[in-house]
């Protein structure tokens, strides 16, 4: 007998013991029972024969695998992830896992429309297929029950493999499937097919798929192929007479890939020289690459880092070796998809959660079964893949703040954490950036990390001008005629409209208008779960929370003085300005990029689609419009208002606000044409604003790192966050007071608080923030025990019944 150790994918601590009678290799999944009669897919962690038998031990219920899924440096990279970060492994395995690996009795599955198989099924997946043939979505305990199979995980695992099912988090999406069936003739031969015809006078379905699909075929075109889906709808055939068409050998039916998140039509070649200065960064990248592990190269924006990072890939590929492509974000993945498949074809794999959990489910399985897939290209979770041989990570746009995961744990940032997994994997790590992290632009000014500065554009091509706009100045004169606009900046969009081109506005605030206030008694809405101002959206005639989304009706009275029509609304949103651009530029083609006009995948694309083509003459957005994306005709970009990106209280709203506007500013005079920016702001003197206007990123780091370590600060200490959070605002103030006097007991006065965030409420929670210090050379592992420590204790006092606490480690 053996036991095994395994990791469910809960939020609990430690694992848990079971028995099985034969061993089981790490890395593979065992169906498990786990409280009153749910199971869950469990990974094993270890396995061993026991020196003496404990009592009360369970046996497994089934081996799910007989090759592991999970590899042992993804164990070994889990377990860091959870001692660093400070949570449980089941956190670290749920968020790993596509659902389609992680079964467990909750998960929802249901029958993929069109599925179609020519293997046999077991007896167990016929009774499960055909439970789920009504369409409807079942859980997996339901399917216990109601198609009488005692355990249906691997029946549904094999059913997930065959491509006939779904799970999870792929139900109710609309993303269009990675591979769609498509239909081809076995034999083009004229006589065969005459034959064939002969043969089918008794099958009318089956005639008229054969004639439809001759209709459609182009005369020569033998590999012509089309969807099974297409040929049903126009010859009304089902698809029982496809079948009957394979089976007399007349139709093959074939798997089509169809890569649903790229750009299309654009011409991108495969080959593409560098140009000097890429190629003297490439050289200095490979000779850094000889003695450090992580190198910086730090490029301006439109510099071509992209091309670099293409000649380094290929580089890894040909050695035989795996490389890790990382975006902050899936939105600019796309334009990058279309030029990395030019060049890497079938070899690139795209990974996030746009794509349907069967089909990432399909890139982990290849990747453990080691076929393809040389380049994964994806967002932060992409670190969790199973990586044989990983030769080089790429962490574009690697200042992003959106690579840290906020909500749930594990709360870890998605380039740090790439640069262990790469340690783990003796692999290179290349950090990408115009705007690079203060953080990393201090490891590599002390030799931590290597440094290759790319200053050039593609071309030559100048940086953006900036000209600064007071509108303070321009207020006080009264020479502001909108509210939004300087008379500068629309001079410069009738000129740009005058040649032809483009223009991009910038305004870091979806909705209308931020809040709405009572001219008479200046009171003004806000959520009932969270504290935090509701914003104004006109278009939907609504009031709406962003922290958690609730929605309230628009209001004219106040219920405050009761005053009637006194509502009036107060600032401005990229709706507002989008509504103030129609009036003042009629018969522009306006776009609006924002969190609101992007919800689904289609509408973020027709919106980049339609700007990179032309179709529209404007772009207003949100800091959606300011990363990566490169489009040829825009000469001017328009920053509304600077200033709100500074006002934050947050060690870090210089440095946001640095790489901001600078990313921004980027996106102006791409092709043979230096761009301008108009800036406005109501502190034309501030000693970022001057930064950006020369482009002189060292400036603006020299003044902030000094300023971090006055204030003690990243990179010269380390902070964690200890965040509590309860219904009962008294209760949660006294329990934060309390834990904050144990803390101080072990780290003294390197405690801050407890103190209220400035959103100190959300989704009905009251929040409580208790910082922790930490000088650089103290031992993470010192101080998490010391933390740790102190947590448990606190959890066994009364005081913290029903208060949550977690750890945010390095927050962002
Ligand atoms: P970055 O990521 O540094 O901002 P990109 O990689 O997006 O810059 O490159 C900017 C533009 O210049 C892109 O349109 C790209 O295709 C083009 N480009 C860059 N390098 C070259 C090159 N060597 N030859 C031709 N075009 C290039
Ligand atoms: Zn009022
Ligand atoms: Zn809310």
């Amino acid at each position: 007998m053996f036991y095994i150790d395994v990791i469910l994918p809960l939020p609990l601590a430690g694992l848990f013991t079971y028995s099985a009678p034969t061993a089981v290799e790490r890395g593979c999944r065992v169906i498990v029972q786990f409280g009153a009669k749910k199971f869950y897919s469990a990974i094993v962690a270890e396995c061993y024969e026991p020196k003496e038998p404990k009592p009360g031990i369970k046996e497994i219920t089934s081996v799910l695998d007989e090759q592991p899924v999970i590899l042992p440096s993804q164990l070994q990279f889990w377990d860091w992830i959870s001692i660093y970060y400070m949570c449980h492994l089941g956190e670290v395995c749920k968020a790993a896992l596509p659902a389609a690996l992680k079964l467990e009795s909750a998960t929802r599955v249901s029958v993929i429309e069109e599925a179609y198989c020519e293997e046999r099924l077991s007896p167990s997946e016929t009774k499960i297929f055909d439970l789920l043939s009504d369409g409807k979505i079942y859980d997996i305990a339901e399917i216990a029950r109601k198609a009488g199979v005692s355990n249906p995980i691997p029946g549904i695992r094999s059913l997930l493999e065959k491509g006939l099912i779904a799970a999870d988090e792929q139900l109710g999406s609309n993303f269009s499937p990675k591979s769609e069936t498509v239909v081809r003739l076995r034999t083009a031969n004229e006589e065969d097919l005459h034959a064939a015809m002969d043969q089918l006078r008794r099958a009318p379905k089956q005639l008229s798929a054969l004639t439809t699909f001759l209709s459609q075929m182009p005369t020569g075109a033998e590999a012509f192929s089309m969807p099974a889906k297409k040929l049903m709808e126009l010859s009304g055939a089902n698809a029982a007479a496809l079948k009957g068409l394979v089976e007399k050998n007349i139709f093959l039916l074939e798997k089509k890939e169809m890569y649903p998140l790229e750009g299309k039509g654009s011409e991108v070649s495969a080959d593409v020289q560098l140009n000097g200065h890429q190629q003297r960064a490439l050289a200095q990248i490979e000779e850094s690459f000889q003695e450090k592990n992580i190198t910086l190269l730090h490029g301006v924006t439109s510099s071509g880092k992209t091309e670099i990072y293409i000649k380094l890939i290929a580089e890894q590929l040909a050695a035989g070796k795996q490389v890790l492509y990382l975006l902050p974000e899936i939105a600019l993945t796309m334009q990058i998809t279309t030029r990395l498949r030019a060049v890497f074809g079938e070899r690139l794999a795209v990974y996030h959660s746009r794509f349907t959990d069967n089909e990432r489910a399909e890139v982990w399985n290849s990747m453990v079964k080691d076929k393809g897939c040389q380049v994964v290209l994806g967002v932060r979770s992409s670190i969790f893949l199973p990586f044989r041989n990983l030769g080089l990570v790429i962490v574009d746009e690697e200042h992003e703040a959106s690579y840290k995961q906020q909500d749930p744990a594990p709360r870890y940032h998605g380039r740090n954490a790439a640069i262990v997994l790469a340690s783990i994997h003796q692999a290179k790590v290349l950090l990408g950036t115009a705007t690079p992290a203060i953080e990393t632009y201090f490891n590599a000014m002390n030799g931590k990390y290597g440094l290759v500065e790319l200053h050039q554009r593609h071309e030559s091509l100048d940086m953006p001008l900036i000209q600064v706009v007071n509108t303070k100045e321009l207020r006080r004169k009264k020479i502001m005629k909108s509210a939004i606009f300087s008379p500068q900046l629309l001079a410069e969009m009738e000129r740009a409209f005058e040649k032809g081109e483009q223009v991009m506005l910038f305004r870091n605030r979806r909705g209308f208008a931020p809040y709405m206030e009572c001219k008479a008694c200046a009171w003004s809405p806000k959520c009932h779960n969270c504290d935090v101002s509701l914003t104004y959206h006109k278009y939907a005639n609504l009031l709406s929370c962003h922290y958690c989304g609730a929605t309230y009706p628009v209001l004219h009275d106040c219920p405050s003085c009761q005053s009637k029509d006194s509502m009036v609304v107060v600032g401005f949103g990229t709706e507002r300005v989008e509504e103030e651009i129609m009036e003042l530029f009629p018969g522009k083609r306006i776009a609006r990029m924002d969190l609101d006009t992007t919800r689904s995948k289609k509408s973020y694309e027709q919106i980049i689609d339609g700007f990179a083509k032309g179709k529209t003459d404007i772009l207003i957005g949100t800091q959606m419009i300011s990363k990566g994306l490169d489009f040829d005709k825009v000469s001017l970009v328009g920053i509304i208002q600077a200033d709100s990106l500074f006002n934050q209280p947050d060690f870090r709203a210089h440095e946001r606000g640095f790489q901001m506007l600078e990313q921004v500013s980027g996106r102006a005079g791409r092709k043979h044409k230096r761009g301008l920016v108009v800036l406005q702001t109501t502190n034309p003197d501030s000693q970022i604003i001057q930064a950006v206007c020369e482009h002189d990123y060292l400036r603006f780091y020299k003044k902030e790192i000094a300023e971090r370590e006055t204030f003690k600060y990243p990179p010269f200490y380390r902070i964690l966050h200890v965040i509590l959070r309860g219904k009962d605002r008294l209760k949660l103030g006294e329990s934060s007071e309390y834990l904050s006097v144990l803390l101080r007991r072990s780290f003294g006065n390197r405690v801050l608080g407890p103190i209220e965030p400035p959103v100190a409420k959300v989704q009905t929670l009251f929040i409580r923030r208790i910082i922790i210090k930490t000088e650089c050379n103290a031992s993470p592992s010192v101080v998490r025990e010391q933390l740790r420590n102190t947590l448990d204790y606190f959890n066994l006092q009364d005081i913290s019944k029903s208060i949550l606490v977690h750890v945010d480690v390095d927050p962002m």
